[in-house]
């Protein structure tokens, strides 16, 4: 998608701290971390938001829970982690390509502000 920032980060136009990549999906360290672990899992092909997950689309989004898993397990998070995707105005979204927040080395509160 034109101008879509995490496309890009996807195809290697704008670079990123890879955390682990294959034929559907991105993992990279997020710019503005907000936990020792925050890693950010994306579809490499463009989807808005998890509003647009339908049957046609949504094993994509159990692909990322087993990157999520993997990730977690190689980076010890032994204490727990927390997985937060983000829709829309109300729900923090601030980039319109859908991506799971993958958070971990700390503590949690819940619920979230
Ligand atoms: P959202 O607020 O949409 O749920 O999360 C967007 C996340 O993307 C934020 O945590 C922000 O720090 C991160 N982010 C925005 N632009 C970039 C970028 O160019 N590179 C990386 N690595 N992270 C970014
Ligand atoms: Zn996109």
């Amino acid at each position: 998608m034109v101008d879509c920032i995490f496309c890009k980060i996807a195809v290697g136009e704008i670079p990123s701290n890879k955390a682990y990549e294959d034929d559907q999906v991105l993992a990279f360290y997020d710019l503005d971390p907000q936990a020792p672990v925050h890693i950010l899992i994306i579809p490499k092909g463009h989807i808005g938001s998890a509003a647009e997950i339908t049957a046609e689309n949504s094993r994509i989004v159990a692909h990322i829970f087993e990157v999520a898993a993997k990730l977690a397990a190689e980076l010890k998070l032994d204490q727990g982690w927390r997985v937060v995707t983000n829709v829309g105005k109300d729900g923090g979204q601030s980039v319109l390509h859908m991506h799971f927040h993958l958070l971990g080395g700390r503590s949690m509160a819940w619920p979230p502000g």
